[in-house]
């Protein structure tokens, strides 16, 4: 399929270049050090992640220890509720940990094995991937260094037990706002003195080449299987797909499945209390071009053209920036970025939960909310929504702030 003068047939191969673009987006701004230990990686994810050894024994880990395939689920009550339209999710929600962030985390650790790290470290702001990543770690047996802001470590206490039981030394970060900001910057600190032994592990595709291509390689799994299943269920494809956007990697890896497919595709951002700066993490819809964290992308920038402060009242999609590889789909309109808001998502929550007996993530109920509103314009069709992770991190806040809806 040619979209707007992309060949989607050869889509993989050409995306990204060999410098780690799309179109103009990604590369890897970073100092020379730090480059050198991205180069690293990046061979060695050419020849041991392409490996049939490596390729085997990630399958096996999918199917044994994950519980890959996850499934799709019709949503029976809520589709008749809407009308004509069919909606299905996928069960990320259903991985290992309770997230489709584990896909990369084991992918990405798996790799630190093969080249012989004796450590994986990373950055985390709400725990959601500092968890994933002491997952994969404690498998794997490998040390794990977690970088997490003091006011951070104090408001996610649940997720800082279960980094500390999985045996992942959390490393409190005090200086400036003490969040994920300062956390990431201590953490590409230690990096460039310790890469030797260890690798860093980002937590979406976000980040200097070859991240964005890594991470999206290794949660295609959810694209792939996802199209299988659905074909196998309807014996056709689904008319939409949907998935939340902060970092993008659940949304890359459903998408990736369905690029080259005549399927309508959506990237659901998070707005908010509203579209003022500030009120909203919705980077695409709202950004402009610029460079962060090591790439080039679109971004929310403050007067100064520093990153600019944003909100969601899921914590997973506060990040001022997507992946490269979002902003080209953007850019060439084969993805339609849209938003929902703070309200429209909570009742998502609340709808899946009562109609489906599903409790979803509250980023995840972005993407459900959205396919509420799609379904009621489409009249006929269906809508499969990566449903990208559990809301049971969620409950507390959400009785507290919302009470029982
Ligand atoms: C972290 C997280 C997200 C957002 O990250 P992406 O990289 O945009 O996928 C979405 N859903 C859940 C459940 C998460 O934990």
């Amino acid at each position: 399929m040619n979209f707007n003068g992309v060949e989607f047939d050869t889509y993989f191969k050409n995306f990204p270049d060999d410098n780690g673009y799309f179109g103009k987006y990604g590369g890897a701004y970073i100092p020379d050090d730090l480059k050198k230990a991205m180069d690293e990686i990046t061979d060695a994810y050419f020849t041991i992640a392409k490996s049939s050894k490596f390729i085997g024994e990630l399958r096996r880990i999918r199917r044994d220890f994950q519980g890959r395939p996850t499934p799709i689920s019709y949503l029976e009550r809520l589709s008749g509720s809407l009308g004509n339209v069919q909606l299905y999710v996928k069960r990320e929600d259903l991985n290992h940990s309770g997230a489709h962030k584990l896909n990369h985390c084991m992918g990405e650790a798996l790799l630190a094995k093969y080249m012989g790290k004796k450590k994986v470290i990373a950055e985390t702001g709400a725990g959601q991937h500092g968890v994933a990543l002491a997952t994969a770690a404690a498998y794997f047996g490998l040390e794990c260094d977690i970088y997490m802001g003091a006011v951070d470590i104090k408001k996610q206490a649940p997720n800082v037990a279960r980094m500390k039981i999985l045996g992942a030394n959390v490393v409190e970060v005090t200086h400036g706002l003490a969040t994920l900001k300062e956390a990431v910057d201590a953490a590409f600190e230690a990096y460039t003195k310790e890469y030797k032994d260890c690798i860093y592990c980002i937590g979406s595709v976000v980040g200097p080449h070859p991240f964005p291509m890594m991470v999206r390689d290794f949660q295609s799994v959810v694209g792939i299987e996802a199209r299988e299943q659905f074909l196998e269920m309807t014996g056709e494809l689904p008319d939409a797909v949907v998935a939340c956007v902060g970092g993008g990697s659940n949304a890359m890896g459903m998408f990736s499945g369905f690029l080259n497919d005549p399927v309508d595709i959506y990237g659901v951002e998070p707005l908010g209390r509203g579209p003022k700066m500030g009120d909203h993490a919705a980077s695409l819809t709202y950004g402009t071009e610029g460079v962060m964290h090591g790439f080039n992308s679109i971004m929310l920038k403050d007067e100064n053209g520093e990153p600019a402060p944003v909100y969601s009242v899921a914590s997973g999609l506060d990040y001022p920036s997507s992946g490269p590889e979002h902003a080209f789909l953007h850019d060439l309109g084969r993805v339609k970025y849209d938003v929902v808001d703070d309200e429209e998502t909570i009742d998502a929550f609340f709808t899946l939960s009562r109609m489906e007996g599903i409790i979803p993530a509250i980023e995840s109920s972005h993407a459900v909310a959205y396919a509420i509103k799609l379904a009621k314009q489409m009249k006929k069709g269906s809508i499969l929504i990566n449903l990208s992770g559990r809301g049971d991190k969620d409950m507390d806040y959400i009785i507290e702030k919302y009470g029982i809806r």
